[in-house]
């Protein structure tokens, strides 16, 4: 792992083969190649951008992150909505479906974080965890979102001793048992039927009286006998040794406290931009995600673009991000056709 401050813990998520990144530098140098563009981030959004501008003769470098590549989508299991695939599409198979494509037009796949970015002058720079730094006329920002955290103090004590984060990789490890998933959105409906295969019961803990999932994933919840939702419920505290046995809850209308007894808690609560690498380059919004201008994905820096999650605080889904992908890459494609036109 790398030591750098900057580091972006795993931009997400993996599948394949990759180029490796050479374990002899460890000293900051340059790569002699100037790239057209550099992409960072490998989720659909990512993946689309690489198929555009790989596919418009740019060879484009993209870094997917050390843990692997795919993006949240990883994480998944049945993707019922991207159109296409009227019977569903499993995540990691649509994410390497994206990938292969990508390759195929000539991307150079990088299984590596990028720990600093440089993109305030005309030649953009993007250090990888080595200490290359990768030189490139555009930039492509797709790093996505990462979870949010429910920020209890206990929550840090209990992650990974029965506070998790992602359902389909660890939902097996509670077969027979009772457990808990936290939220009210999409995620959270889609986490605790998908548990119910597992568990022996699933409780669904929501903050206020109504999911603010989608119609579909409601009734999913709401007709499930392994399913119990717990209304206007916040946790406010965890316990058990070594691992969760326990979770107080607090009524958010009465202010009443209660324990249940669940051996795990998924939290599904929403996501955050993963924006930290270039804040106080970009322009952020309140909220931290990238700034664009208008419907384009140019940001505050000419040559830089932004799509995907680390945009959009509202639709959020795998079909927006491979649109706001498209649109990064033609933007891109276009500002270097500026700046061949007019090289001063
Ligand atoms: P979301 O829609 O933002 O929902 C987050 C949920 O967590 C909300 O119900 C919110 O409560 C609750 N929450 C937020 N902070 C909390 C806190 N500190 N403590 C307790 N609860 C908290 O997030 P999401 O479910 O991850 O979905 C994100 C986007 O992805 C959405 O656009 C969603 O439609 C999409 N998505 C789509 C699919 C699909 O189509 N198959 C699957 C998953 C996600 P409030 O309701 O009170 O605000």
């Amino acid at each position: 792992m790398s030591s750098n401050p900057f580091a972006v813990p795993g931009l997400d998520l993996g599948l394949g083969t990759s180029t490796p990144v050479s374990e002899e530098s460890t000293f900051l140098h340059t790569d002699d190649t100037i790239h057209e563009v550099i992409i960072v981030g490998s989720g659909p959004a990512g993946y689309t951008a690489a198929v555009y501008t790989a596919r418009g003769g740019l060879a484009p470098l993209v870094f997917e992150g050390s843990i692997g590549a795919g993006g949240a989508l990883m994480n998944t299991t049945d993707v019922e909505n991207y159109p296409g695939f009227p019977e569903g599409v499993l995540g990691p198979d649509l994410m390497g479906k994206m990938r292969t494509q990508a390759e195929r037009f000539g991307a150079q796949l990088v299984a590596d974080d990028v720990t600093a970015m440089d993109l305030m002058g005309e030649m953009k720079t993007v250090t990888d965890s080595a200490g290359v730094m990768h030189r490139a006329k555009t930039v492509i920002l797709a790093m996505g979102a990462a979870h949010r955290k429910l920020d209890i103090p206990a929550e840090e004590k209990y992650s990974g001793r029965g506070v998790s984060w992602c359902a389909t990789c660890d939902g097996f490890f509670y077969r027979g048992k009772d457990i808990a998933v936290v939220g009210g959105g999409d995620s959270a409906a889609e986490e605790a039927t998908f548990l119910t295969r597992f568990a022996n019961s699933v409780t669904l803990i929501h903050r206020r009286n109504e999911l603010r999932a989608s119609k579909i994933m409601v009734s999913r919840v709401l007709e499930d006998p392994k399913i119990t939702v717990a209304w206007n419920s916040r946790i406010v505290d965890m316990s058990g040794e070594p691992t969760l046995q326990s979770l107080t809850l607090e009524d958010t209308v009465t202010g009443q406290t209660r324990e249940i007894e669940v051996a795990g808690l998924f939290e599904a609560i929403g996501l955050v931009p993963r924006s930290e690498l270039v804040a106080g380059q970009v322009e952020l919004s309140e909220g931290g995600y990238v700034k664009v201008d208008g419907s384009s994905t140019r940001t505050s820096l000419p040559g830089v673009f932004a799509c995907g999650d680390l945009v959009d605080d509202v639709y959020q889904q795998a079909i927006t991000a491979a649109g706001t992908g498209c649109r990064a890459a033609l933007d891109a494609e276009r500002h270097l056709a500026n700046l061949t036109r007019d090289p001063s």
